[in-house]
This record gives C-alpha cells, structure tokens and sequence, in this order.
C-alpha cells in the first residue's frame, strides 16, 4: 500500500457522484424513489477500495413471516459499517418459493445500506437540485429516511422509533412486523 492510500483518501472517492445514468427510480406507495444499484456500488468498491474491502453476512438470514432479513458487515481498511436488508419471501402452501433468491436479494439491499452508512451514492440521492418552484438549489437532506425504501420519516414515526428503542430508521410502511408490539 503505497502512502497516498489512506482510509480517508479512499473514503473520499468512494463518496464521488455517480453518473447520472447509474441512478435508477421507482415508486413506492405512489412516490417515486431513487436508488443505486448493487452492483454500481460493488463496482465503485472494486475500482477505488480493489483488495481492501470485503463483505461478509453476519450469521444466518433471519426467516419473518413475510420477509427475510440479513446484516452483513462492510468492511473497508477496517473501517466496519452493518448494513440491514430485507426481501419478501413468497409461499406456495407452507413452503417457500423464493428462499435462496429472497436471501441474495436481502444481501445485496443490505450491502446497499452498508454503502449508505459510508455516504457513497450521497451526492446523488440526498440532495434535491431543483425545488418546486424551479428555482436552481442544493438541498442537503435533513428528514432521516427510511433504510428501506429511502422515503422521509416522519416526525410520529421517528418519535414512535425512538419511544420503542429502535434505532434502525424505518417509515411506517417498512417496520418489520417483530418490531411491532
Ligand atoms: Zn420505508
């Protein structure tokens, strides 16, 4: 490792913007919802981290009734960020359809959020550019949003999170079941 590869140096390409064209949409409950790819984020980490970082799930999925979650662990020069992912899990009687396809799909969601936690894709998804009214502006994104599916939390539901103990952000749509009581 030559001097000028430092964590922070490395940090900091990783948190440049992404091409435009890499950030994909989609609409969740009628609003729309950007996102980036997992695989725009693996190729990031290969290009600037290359043999410095690794993923690696931490235990084994866990089976809800409806969805299944996995927590790995990102690691980049040994700086460690746990991302959260989730996949809906589909039955045919009592057994699962989708298992191994839900458990790769909540992988990769979770390296996803793993990315997030080291503000790669920031630039591109946490600032709005144009306002309502037109006008040119960068807004930082100050609404924690959701992990799931990165809408804005609102402030019952961020009180709710907090008055349960629950630090992972997640709106109201997305509170995996266990966390209810
Ligand atoms: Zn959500």
């Amino acid at each position: 490792m030559d001097e000028t590869t430092s964590f922070q140096n490395l940090l900091r390409k990783l948190q440049e913007p992404f091409p435009s064209e890499i950030v994909q949409h989609r609409k969740i409950n009628g609003r729309n919802s950007s996102y980036i790819g997992t695989d725009a984020y693996v190729e990031r980490l290969n290009d600037i981290a290359g043999e410095y970082w690794n993923w690696t799930l931490k235990g084994e999925p866990t089976v809800y009734e409806k969805e299944i979650m996995v927590i790995g662990t990102l690691d980049i020069m040994g700086a460690k960020r746990d991302g959260i992912g989730t996949a809906d899990l589909k039955y045919k009687g009592d057994s699962f359809t989708n298992l191994k396809y839900a458990a790769r799909s909540a992988s990769q969601d979770a390296l996803r959020d793993a990315c997030d936690l080291f503000g790669m894709g920031w630039k591109n998804l946490k600032t709005i550019s144009v306002d309502r009214q037109g006008a040119k502006q960068d807004v930082q994104e100050e609404t924690p949003l959701c992990q799931k599916c990165r809408q804005p939390i609102s402030v019952i539901q961020q009180k709710w999170l907090q008055d349960n103990n629950i630090r992972l952000l997640f709106c109201e749509n997305c509170v995996p079941d266990h966390f209810k009581k």
